[in-house]
């Protein structure tokens, strides 16, 4: 199956897209291209705008300015059904008094496809599905993940060049979401030409599935690059937080280093002089004697299976560390050393007042 679709080609782009509602901006001056092929999760909190971004290249709602393009064309003031696009929201959405097979030629049918035609269509989206033995079904007949799995296969049959998916997982319980992950993979393996826009709030969905992340903040594009990229070297507090756990320590940048309460810290790299955050990731700080090293209490403890997860109190502040499971591990209010590797630290911008 091959995005050919109605035409419009793989590739999205929006160009400074804003969206408001009753006067109130919601989507503000969006700018953000998906590469043909290319997977781009849109990762934020709830209400920050990312469905909205979706509705916009879907054509639900129009852009109050801006323009959205699909493989190169500007398909801004074309109606949703000429768009070549496919969409999955995360209530399934299946018209309960048809069966799966009608529901799966419904946009084959609004496309005016040859009626011949769309038999082999429908069979070939439900077999890419895994549903190719559900055809005769009602939807209530089905369970959510099979729901779910109709819904992609309804998607998929009017060959989009750009689909859509707005937290598909979402009303899926933990063991089924990892399991449709791995099948969303696949998919994407088998139409490797088709361009997906991925909504979610779920850090791990956006990191196992996507080549890239846009992260979005209160209406805006707070950064946007591979998972990675903003693990390792985030830009901002914000996406440290939302990509990924992390600790942020408040630290003063001087002449001669970095201080931390009391303490000097190592950090490589260069680095602007004045307050700062300091970033380090939770599995990258070991127990014991090392680098930057920190003397502390265990204020909680948590065991997780392969790690357990400490918290400690350090002069100037509370640390997160995931170490691997101990034998003996440390109880409430011991003493303990904390460390982490220079090349471990990133120094980020201080945010005053951004919660
Ligand atoms: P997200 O997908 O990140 O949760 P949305 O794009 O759904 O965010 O919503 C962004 C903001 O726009 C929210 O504050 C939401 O309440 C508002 N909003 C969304 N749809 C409408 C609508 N049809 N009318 C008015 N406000 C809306």
């Amino acid at each position: 199956m091959s995005g050919s679709g109605s035409g419009s080609g793989s590739g999205i782009r929006f160009d400074s897209v804003t969206v408001a509602y009753d006067g109130n901006v919601v989507l503000d001056a969006l700018d953000l291209t998906v590469a043909p092929g290319e997977v781009m999760a849109l990762l934020g909190p709830s209400g920050s705008g990312k469905t909205t971004a979706l509705r916009a290249v879907a054509g639900f709602v129009r852009p109050a300015s801006g323009r959205v393009f699909l493989g190169g064309r500007d398909v801004t003031d074309l109606p949703p059904y000429r768009r070549g696009v496919g969409m999955v929201v995360q209530q399934y959405a299946l018209f309960p008094h048809l069966r799966v097979e009608e529901n799966v030629a419904f946009g084959l049918r609004a496309q005016k496809v040859p009626r011949a035609e769309i038999r082999g269509r429908v069979a070939e989206a439900l077999e890419m599905t895994g549903m190719g033995a559900y055809g005769r079904r009602y939807p209530r007949e089905l369970s959510g993940g099979q729901q779910q799995r109709v819904a992609i296969a309804r998607a998929l049959a009017i060959r989009p060049d750009v689909l859509l998916l707005d937290e598909p997982l979402s009303a899926l319980d933990a063991r089924l979401r990892s399991g449709m992950l791995a099948e969303l993979a696949r998919l994407h393996r088998e139409l490797p030409e088709v361009s997906i826009l991925y909504v979610t709030h779920d850090q791990v969905e956006a990191l196992t599935l996507a080549d890239r992340i846009a992260v979005m903040d209160r209406a805006r594009l707070r950064a946007c690059g591979t998972p990675k990229e903003l693990y390792r070297a985030p830009a901002d507090e914000f996406t440290a937080s939302f990509v990924g756990n992390a600790n942020l320590l408040p630290v003063t940048v001087g002449e001669d280093g970095v201080l931390f309460g009391e303490r000097r810290i190592k950090v490589a790299g260069e680095v602007p002089l004045g307050a700062a955050t300091l970033c380090v990731r939770p599995h990258l700080i070991g127990l014991g004697d090392g680098p930057n090293q920190l003397p502390g209490a265990v204020r909680e403890i948590q065991w997780r299976g392969a790690t357990h997860r400490l918290f400690v109190d350090v002069d100037g502040g509370r640390l997160m560390a995931d170490v691997r499971e101990l034998r003996d591990p440390p109880v409430l209010g011991d003493a303990v050393t904390l460390h982490f590797a220079p090349e471990d630290a990133v120094l980020l911008p201080a945010e005053v007042g951004h919660e």
